[in-house]
């Protein structure tokens, strides 16, 4: 495992200035799950109350320091917007996409720093003040279809993804959580740098602070006359479904967040959204839904409800004790 570092408190304060957008977190366990060997992320409780914990600078400071790993929300429900964007790609070929958009993005004078990862790497843009997540999305969308980049989700099992994943939160969702940067990676056991800077804490996180931040302007500027790709509108159907419908819009339903599926006998195939997190699932064959009733689905490949809830920004509710 990485050696603990020695991390002053005001880069963990400049860290939250930078990354955090709401103070809800996950965790990633220390230990692999036993069954699917991965390190995964949970959010975290208070034993005593079994209320939610809420990111500190004590946190913050521990996972620079390497103690724990906190995985940090895109969106600020409060606002639907985003301090930063990060796109994710691990699959072959992952490293030339983020070069090119980063490239394409230095055309218009936009800085982003690339973060190594386990497999591929993590391309972050920062705002000068936090920005819609679905301007956001409409910036890299458009960028990325236009450079004949492939995007995951809808259908596909490899491509880009694009944090923010969601245009807006609906109350009491959470959205998808990223690993926070400058952290240990539990299943890696180490941690991955920005390049573009020494790899030291106080060198990386000066370095994210001298890079240039993106003004809303701008921002409106490069998605003037643009609109989300019809593909990636999904999920602002579903929210104005779910307001229209009223209490029963808030059922969970599984088909709302995959891909293309198939039929095959009495189920809907189509690829599991754990599954896709983890790389797996290429085929796109690993989740059956009961087409007589879609409340119902598996994973072969054995992910838990649980595990595929949180896959896809819904985990399911916990009741809280009193
Ligand atoms: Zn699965």
């Amino acid at each position: 495992m990485a050696p603990l570092l020695r991390v002053r408190l005001e880069d963990a304060r400049d860290y939250i200035r930078l990354f955090v957008n709401r103070r809800a977190y996950t965790l990633q366990s220390a230990r692999p799950d036993p069954e699917s060997g991965r390190h995964h992320y949970f959010r975290p409780r208070a034993k005593a109350s079994g209320k939610d914990l809420s990111l500190t600078l004590d946190t913050v400071h521990r996972h620079l320091r390497g103690e724990i790993t906190v995985g940090l929300y895109a969106i600020n429900p409060a606002t639907q917007r985003s301090k930063w964007v990060a796109i994710d790609a691990d699959y072959n070929g992952a490293m030339e996409d983020l070069l090119k958009l980063q490239y394409h993005m230095g055309k218009d004078d936009v800085d982003a720093a690339l973060e190594m990862s386990k497999r591929g790497g993590h391309l972050w843009i920062f705002m000068a003040t936090p920005a819609l997540a679905r301007e956001c999305r409409i910036y890299i969308y458009s960028m990325a279809l236009k450079l004949g980049m492939r995007i995951r989700g809808i259908g596909l099992a490899e491509g880009i993804e694009v944090f923010p994943k969601h245009d807006e939160l609906r109350p009491g969702e959470f959205g998808n959580a990223i690993r926070g940067p400058l952290g240990v990676h539990r299943g890696a056991g180490r941690r991955y740098w920005f390049y573009g800077a020494d790899y030291e804490m106080e060198r990386q996180i000066a370095f994210v602070k001298r890079l240039r931040k993106l003004s809303e302007s701008q921002l409106r500027t490069f998605i003037a006359g643009k609109t989300m790709p019809p593909e990636f509108e999904r999920r602002r159907n579903e929210l104005a479904d779910a307001r229209h419908a009223g209490s029963s819009g808030r059922e969970f339903r599984i088909l709302q967040h995959v891909g293309k599926v198939r039929t095959v006998g009495r189920n809907y195939v189509t690829q599991c959204p754990s599954c896709a997190e983890a790389g797996r699932d290429r085929s796109g064959d690993n989740l059956a839904i009961s087409i007589e009733d879609p409340r119902k689905y598996l994973c072969w490949a054995g992910c838990g409800k649980a595990m595929i809830r949180r896959a896809v920004g819904c985990p399911i509710p916990v009741r809280r004790m009193a």
